[in-house]
């Protein structure tokens, strides 16, 4: 008998399976079966590891969209993206003209960008000038990677968005359109770090709207990850891990009583699933700050299915639309079978209220606002998908959003690997979390960072820019002069317009305004269980691994007759609330 056959039987005696035992290669656990660990997986394997990726759903792809048929960006927006749907082959569509451009309902009434320039000419006027001043805002970040690079950027993490907003003095309407767009893309204005705000808008400078929804994706990101499964050797679906437990030899993986053992891992979970997994040695508190404190936008999703467009008598409803009133963005699908999708958004603190409901008093809710606009709607639906990412436990939120003082806090913390341990998702990209392009880039760093580990390199721990040295650079940077001026409405350039706000006293590099989270209407967290919801229903139309895959895979060996825990479910109080206005936003 080989000595590896019986160290196999000792380690199946131990309870323990290891991932290496049989294995002449390096050997690497993905823990995660998002687009970012699927493709932090496929990139080891492609480069000679044993992977074997564990997934605490029955199905893979984790937040990638409910939408059938997603948009996507072209080359030069999201090259990660378009470079693998080019190596899988997946097969695109551009887009029509009309969508790639947002329009507005206001009121009830469907206006382009350019009707809206001509009927209310107050309310365009007003978008405009909050463009304009963002984007001062932005370009004042030389460096959208190292964003506090002074003290007057580093102030911007203590304000919130809202804050700057009050200051603008945007006419209702205006207002009311511009917090919707802001809550769809990120969080509820009052709870973002208007320096996350200015970042994120320097990313996206000088990026069209129309370069960003450059093709569709028939069947949308799950067809992605679907690419990626097929290519995967071992997967697990059904797999939360417990532990994870590392020392100088490698790390033990624990999936309820199941112990995998590998090289390495990479850890490809939400911050909030994170909060679930036992770490040996534990986190710093740093770490255990960030994963607990760090803000994720909120986000339900729902896709209502029609026998035919209810919306095609009135207008155009392809695309993003911005309503100031009740529906606050819609995305349609296009025709499926004879019929009609619409995904539905609820976003920001409307959605945290809404958790009261259940998914069908949610999707009523919908539909009666849906019906006053559209009155075929009603006739005309037939049922109904929903995702509540938030009050998902493997999820804990649509992605990152970060709120004030958080920057300051957590840039960049899980980018650097602690000792055995590297991490992906969209919450450890700089540039594009809560994209699909992120987290795709993440699983690349993530895979690179094992290599890297594997030949020997250490990780310097992560630099936050203190206040005081950033004060310091803030300094110089003030030389340069009138900064806050611009960030509230005046400009480098030209003087500021006659009908701009008076700007306000500046207050770097002295004390800047504290930070005012709103509190929530509701707690983040949701309460306890009245009827727990489906975590995964079946008519989601998933990523399906392919079945053969995944059973086929080594089983891991049984220590006990004890079954792993199973994935807990969403908690969803159904204990109805007063109504409040419901927003919607597209995948
Ligand atoms: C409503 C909504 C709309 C969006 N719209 C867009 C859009 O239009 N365009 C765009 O580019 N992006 C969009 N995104 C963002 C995009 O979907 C995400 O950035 C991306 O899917 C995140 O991938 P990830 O791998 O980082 O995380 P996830 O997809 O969350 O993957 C993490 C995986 O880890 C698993 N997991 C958790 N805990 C454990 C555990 N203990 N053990 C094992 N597995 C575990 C989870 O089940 C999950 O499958 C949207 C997201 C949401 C929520």
């Amino acid at each position: 008998m080989s000595a590896g056959w019986l160290r196999a039987c000792a380690l199946v005696m131990l309870g323990l399976f290891s991932v290496s035992a049989l294995a002449k290669d390096k050997t690497v656990i993905v823990v995660g079966g998002g687009l970012s660990g699927l493709t932090a997986a496929y990139e080891l394997q492609n480069k000679g590891w044993q992977v074997t990726l564990l997934e605490a759903k029955p199905t893979l792809g984790g937040r990638s969209g409910m939408a059938t048929s997603e948009w996507i960006g072209n080359d030069k927006t999201q090259p990660v993206l378009n470079k693998y749907v080019s190596t899988f082959k997946l097969t695109t569509t551009p887009a029509p003209e009309f969508v790639r451009t947002p329009s507005y309902l206001i009121d009830g009434e469907y206006f382009t960008a350019a009707d809206l320039a001509t009927k209310q000419p107050a309310t365009a006027e007003a978008l405009k000038r909050y463009e304009k001043t963002l984007d001062e805002l932005a370009r004042s970040i030389e460096d959208p990677q190292n964003p506090a690079a002074n003290s007057t950027l580093f102030a911007l993490d203590q304000i919130t968005v809202s804050n700057w907003l009050d200051r603008l003095s945007l006419p209702a309407t205006a207002r009311q359109l511009v917090n919707q767009q802001i809550r769809t893309r990120y969080d509820e204005p009052s709870r973002l770090s208007l320096l996350y705000f200015a970042q994120q808008s320097r990313v996206y400078r000088g990026v069209a709207d129309r370069d960003l929804r450059a093709s569709r994706l028939p069947g949308g990101s799950p067809v992605l990850a679907q690419a990626f499964a097929k290519q995967l050797k071992t997967i697990k679906t059904s797999s939360p891990v417990s532990s994870i437990s590392q020392d100088k030899d490698g790390v033990t993986v624990k999936v309820g009583s199941v112990g995998y053992q590998a090289d390495y891992v990479v850890l490809a979970v939400p911050l909030r699933a994170l909060n679930k997994i036992q770490m040996t040695p534990a986190l710093d508190a740093q770490h255990l700050g960030a994963i607990k404190g760090t803000n994720y936008g909120w986000r339900d999703q729902i896709m209502l299915k029609f026998k035919t467009p209810v919306w095609e008598s009135k207008a155009r409803m392809s695309g993003e639309i911005y309503s100031n009133t009740g529906l606050g963005m819609l995305w349609v699908e296009p025709a499926l079978k004879g019929g009609a999708n619409v995904v539905i958004n609820l976003s920001g603190d409307n959605a945290r209220v809404m958790q009261a409901f259940g998914d069908k008093q949610i999707v009523d809710q919908v539909l009666i606002r849906l019906h006053a606009f559209y009155p075929q709607a009603r006739g005309s639906f037939t049922g109904y998908e929903i995702r509540r990412y938030s009050t998902d436990p493997s999820m804990g939120g649509a992605y990152l959003a970060f709120g004030p003082g958080q920057i300051s806090k957590y840039w960049r913390l899980w980018e650097r690997p602690l000792q055995r341990v590297a991490f992906a998702g969209e919450h450890t990209d700089a540039l594009y979390p809560g994209t699909l392009e992120g987290a795709l880039r993440t699983g690349q760093r993530a895979a690179s960072q094992v290599e890297d580990l594997a030949a020997g390199k250490s990780f310097e721990p992560a630099k936050v820019v203190p206040a005081a040295s950033a004060a310091a650079a803030g300094a110089v940077a003030a030389k340069k002069g009138n900064f806050f001026t611009n960030l509230f409405g005046g400009s480098d350039d030209k003087p500021a317009p006659a009908k701009a706000p008076a700007p306000v006293t500046p207050v770097a590099p002295a004390p800047a305004p504290a930070p005012a989270p709103t509190p929530a209407p509701a707690p983040v967290e949701a309460p306890k269980p009245a009827t727990p919801v489906k975590a995964e229903p079946a008519k989601k139309a998933p990523v399906k691994k392919p079945a053969a895959k995944t059973e086929a895979k080594k089983a891991p060996v049984k220590a006990t007759a004890k079954k792993p825990e199973p994935v807990k479910k969403p908690a969803v109080s159904t204990a109805a609330k007063t109504p409040v206005t419901t927003e919607t936003k597209t995948q």
